[in-house]
């Protein structure tokens, strides 16, 4: 007999970061989806995984532990998520509350520059949109969204919150070479998330995998969500080139997104090795 498929989603967020369902909800939409292992990789907080620990137990779906860090490689934001990490680990742990202090002054520092930029009670406002611990960018545009102070969070986006804009707070991140290590400590997998989001020359992503490798990390995400074809090939050769592990997930943040849904991505190609090929 066949083995039954297993779809694999390692990545998206729920509302204890920046995306809109529970943890639980989460977790039943993978289900539905024909997602059979998920990983929830909210911003820089782990909050959410005993809640989809015990759905996915409910739902008999297999739970992967992740978090997707914010951090720094030569003065950009990069996203490096970490899977299968042991989340009783010392560092990781240490690593994680740090993140969360420098999310809580973060979001004081973009709430200083809305309100310079017009946008009143942007700290109250801001908090108001969140559920959970990481607050961001995004609750920032819903607030502007819902005050009228902007159209769409689209706009808010372009005006106030995006790459180079007033509210883009980056250079608080730490560098990615002092949060790879402490993913491997606690027997994770760094993965080099989205990387074609980060619209690098193919000299300066060598350059960044280059680096990547050099401070333990252990795999790319060859497949973001739904992308073309020729751009699966391409990431899927590069991760081979750099002897990086394969991942794939959605990035999913909510329902009426018409793109990134739970599971809903091509499969990985078969020159790559798959990330879980590191836990299995
Ligand atoms: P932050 O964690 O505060 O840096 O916010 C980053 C998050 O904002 C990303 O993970 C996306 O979910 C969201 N985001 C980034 N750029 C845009 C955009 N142009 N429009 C809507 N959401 C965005
Ligand atoms: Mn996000
Ligand atoms: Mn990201
Ligand atoms: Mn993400």
């Amino acid at each position: 007999m066949s083995k039954p498929t297993r779809v694999y989603d390692l990545h998206c967020h729920s509302n204890q970061s920046d995306g809109i369902l529970s943890p639980e909800a989460l977790v039943s939409r993978a289900k539905l989806r024909g997602v059979t292992t998920l990983a929830l990789t909210d911003h820089d907080t782990i909050s959410g995984l005993p809640r989809a620990r015990r759905q996915a137990e409910l739902e008999g779906i297999e739970l992967v532990n992740g978090i997707e860090f914010s951090c720094m490689w030569a003065g950009r934001g990069v996203h490096v998520v970490a899977l299968a990490f042991d989340e009783k680990h010392d560092g990781i742990q240490k690593i994680i509350r740090e993140q969360t202090s420098l999310r809580e002054r973060r979001t004081v520092l973009i709430a200083e520059k809305m309100e310079k930029a017009g946008f009143n009670d942007a700290l109250d406002r801001a908090c108001a949109e969140a559920d959970g611990p990481a607050i961001g960018r995004p609750h920032f545009a819903q607030a502007m969204v819902k005050a009228g102070f902007c159209s769409s969070v689209e706009q808010a986006f372009k005006r106030y919150l995006g790459t180079g804009k007033a509210g883009d707070i980056k250079q608080i991140w730490p560098e990615f070479g002092d949060v790879l290590p402490a993913i491997s400590e606690a027997s994770g997998i760094a993965v080099l998330a989205h990387p074609l989001k980060y619209k690098l020359t193919r000299t300066k992503l060598c350059k960044l995998l280059e680096d990547f490798v050099d401070y333990g990390g252990g795999a790319l995400e060859v497949v973001s969500g739904e992308q073309r074809p020729e751009d699966t090939r391409d990431l899927a050769k590069i991760a081979n080139t750099f002897a990086l592990l394969a991942s794939c997930g959605s990035d999913f943040h909510a329902p009426s997104m018409h793109w990134g849904e739970l599971g809903k991505f091509s499969s990985l190609p078969e020159s790559v090795q798959p990330v879980w090929t590191a836990w299995e």
